[in-house]
């Protein structure tokens, strides 16, 4: 309206919509976001996707929460169905923030007395700001006395192999090192779909020289940009992984010096992989031996090779071995520690690195500080005034089956929404409505606030201050670009105000003291200051002695010491193998139009023009042979539950796979998921379940 002469107003911020964390610069007209475009970030120097360019719609949705709310006395906790917007506007009466944080106090305190602090939980959010991360799990520790802090990070960890095999919890390069790179390993993983800026980059690189092994069941669009694509069968990372590396080791082709030098565990994974012959991986994946040992040859033969992993691998209960088999290849070849060489976890949501750095996770205080550590524990109690519980806590789904068995019986969610996002969404419903007291705070009324008792409305990322840290280690400052509607508060702030009531002397905290307080907890920000982000507006961790920020760490030695560690695996397989009654494989992911539980893409309406409906991916000799055709409705069931969805032929697909989008809350992909947990990382099972598939008779 108006074209460019028309705007009113204009702010820059970050995308929130997934890790690779884009500089956008808004325009306003009258308040509303009328286009987007990309600015010159550090990330994404310009450039946008689709949902980075018509995402910023829901700002100002109608349905945004715009005053804090208070659940009528006679509104019933229904768990047998999900509900959304307006329908659980209808439970709740508006109340002042006076009012509600009162009340919201007074249900933690009165648990926390008469039950104990351990009868609390909280669920933080990666989407928010390492402010708000940093304050809510103090907030968990010091205020509510509980162990019990996690956030949805654990819904994708895919870290903790990480951690382990370096002392480092984050990448140890950056994207932008592919440019260094002549071979690329991706290892489930759909950049395209989920990182399309990254995927840009990465496809610049592929129109160059550089060779892409891309590990993935299914096509995608990278496929074609691929010199070897490994379409594997669901759930045989471990054994396609192993061969690789055996035959690496077979024929000579490690890297004999870094071996020697800087590896921990290495007679031990040869003996491990030793049964994993190109013909055993063959049987358990499906694919040709001689391609496994061709993309072998080739990652062992890079010059440099970055090595990346995703949800693909992790979201598994045997995710933790997926990655560790990974790491392994990569580590025997050496490819870490020099330009173009490093391992990326690709991480999801757009703040999962601060988030973690900040301590928003139930084994770790900030920094990855240990709370096995009566040292670190001791550090932290006295720097706070307070005391650390010594015990880790449980994890996102540990807290709803504690809750479901009344163990746990008030939670804080912030920015979270479990009620979409956790597996078995039925048994998360049911645990969800036999709280005592729970208090929610989000920007939208979503499938978890129907259960709240009271609804704290809170600022969205672009009408806030504070900073965030993308899946590359790069810290950026926020600033408001629009104000939030109504009564609306920061998540920190609203932290803040809770925790006062609570008693926690915590009137004059102000971001600026919180992120100097994280930077003086948390090692890997040593050097930095709030003072320095405004000055410069993003900046690289570690800091190196020039104040750069390096890119691709570990050159010599690596954060646990000198040698990097090959861990032995756990060894669970998939829980709920395909049978005669369930025989197709649910696999469950996202599209490049939508957001995880869709509470914000959604409610844009381009996004939501572009792709609206939910679908049920299948190859077409499946629908062929099961008689469906193409739009006709089909149930898909497993022992956790049904959704009605339209079918869709997908050639893409592997045959005997059902594969959903997570977003769609008409048909809620996690209604059918497992509520398998990873034994490392405790990770839920989103993509190998047990299905069936059926047509709906017509109505
Ligand atoms: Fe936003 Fe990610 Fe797209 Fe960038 S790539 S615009 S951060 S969703």
């Amino acid at each position: 309206a108006g074209g460019r002469s028309a705007v009113t107003a204009e702010g820059e911020t970050v995308c929130p919509f997934c890790s690779v964390g884009c500089r956008v610069t808004l325009h306003l007209v009258d308040d509303r976001v009328v286009w987007a475009e990309g600015a010159d970030g550090p990330a994404n120097h310009g450039r946008l996707c689709v949902k980075g360019r018509f995402g910023f719609a829901y700002l100002r949705h109608e349905e945004r929460l715009t005053t804090p709310l208070i659940r009528r006395a006679d509104a019933p906790k229904d768990p047998s169905h999900g509900l959304r917007g307006a329908e659980v506007l209808s439970l709740f009466r508006p109340a002042s923030w006076e009012e509600a944080l009162a009340h919201a106090a007074e249900g933690f305190a009165r648990l926390r007395d008469h039950h104990g602090p351990s009868a609390l939980g909280v669920l933080g959010s990666a989407k928010g700001s390492n402010e708000d991360a940093y304050l809510l799990q103090k907030l968990a520790r010091l205020g509510f006395g509980t162990p019990h802090i996690d956030h949805c990070t654990r819904l994708c960890a895919s870290v903790p192999p990480l951690t382990e095999a370096t002392g480092f919890a984050a990448v140890t390069a950056p994207i932008e090192e592919i440019a260094h790179s002549d071979v690329v390993l991706m290892v489930g993983s759909n950049p395209d779909m989920n990182h399309p800026v990254a995927a840009s980059f990465l496809k610049g690189a592929l129109r160059r020289s550089t060779k892409l092994i891309l590990m993935d069941p299914h096509a995608q669009s990278l496929s074609r940009f691929a010199s070897h694509h490994l379409p594997l069968a669901p759930g045989s990372d471990v054994a396609l992984l192993s061969a690789m590396t055996r035959l690496v080791i077979a024929e000579g082709l490690y890297n004999k010096a870094f071996v020697a030098q800087r590896l921990e565990g290495f007679e031990a994974l040869r003996a491990r992989v030793e049964p994993f012959t190109l013909d055993v991986a063959a049987r358990c994946s499906g694919l040709a031996p001689e391609v496994i040992a061709e993309a072998a040859r080739l990652f062992a033969g890079a010059r440099a090779a970055m090595t990346f992993w995703g949800m693909g691998a992790s979201q598994h209960a045997f995710g933790a071995d997926n990655i560790r088999a990974v790491i392994a290849l990569a580590l025997v070849c050496g490819q870490v520690g020099r330009p173009g060489a490093g391992l990326h976890p690709l991480r999801g949501q757009n703040n999962v690195q601060g988030s973690c750095d900040a301590g928003l996770l139930p084994n770790y205080l900030p920094g990855y500080r240990s709370l096995e550590s009566a040292a670190e524990r001791a550090a932290f109690d006295e720097m706070w005034d307070g005391h650390v519980p010594s015990a880790a806590g449980l994890t996102v789904v540990e807290m709803l089956d504690a809750a479901r068995r009344g163990t746990i019986r008030g939670l804080y969610v912030v920015g979270g929404n479990p009620a979409m996002a956790n597996p078995d969404l039925a048994a998360t419903r049911a645990a969800l409505a036999s709280l005592d007291h729970l208090v929610v705070q989000d920007i939208f009324p979503t499938e978890t606030t129907a259960f709240a008792d009271v609804i704290l409305p809170a600022a969205a990322l672009a009408e806030r201050e504070g900073t965030v840290t993308n899946t590359d280690r790069m810290v950026q400052r926020v600033k408001p670009a629009l104000a939030p509607p109504g009564v609306a508060r920061p998540d920190w702030l609203i932290v803040r105000d809770l925790a006062v009531r609570l008693g926690l002397p915590w009137e004059d905290v102000t971001v600026k003291t919180l992120f100097d307080e994280m930077a003086s907890v948390v090692p890997a920000l040593a050097g930095f200051k709030w003072s320095r982000l405004v000055r410069d507006s993003h900046a690289r961790y570690p800091l190196d002695s020039a104040d750069l920020g390096r890119n691709s760490l570990f050159a010599d030695g690596f954060a646990r010491g000198p040698r990097a560690l090959i861990a032995p695996l756990d060894g669970p397989g998939a829980d709920e193998m395909p049978d005669a009654d369930y025989p197709f494989i649910l696999m469950t992911g996202r599209l490049r139009e939508h957001w995880h539980t869709g509470a914000m893409t959604r409610r844009a309406p381009v996004l939501e023009a572009l792709s609206h409906e939910p679908r049920a991916h299948l190859h077409p000799d499946d629908l062929a042979r099961l008689g469906i055709a193409t739009g006709d409705t089909v149930e898909v069931r497993t022992r956790r539950g049904m959704v009605h969805l339209a079918a869709r032929p997908d050639p893409a697909v592997r045959p005997g796979v059902v594969w959903m989008a997570m977003s769609f809350f008409e048909a809620a992909a996690n209604e059918l998921t497992i509520n398998r947990l990873d034994p490392t990382t405790r990770v839920p099972e989103f993509k190998f379940c047990a299905a069936a598939v059926e047509r709906c008779a017509s109505p």
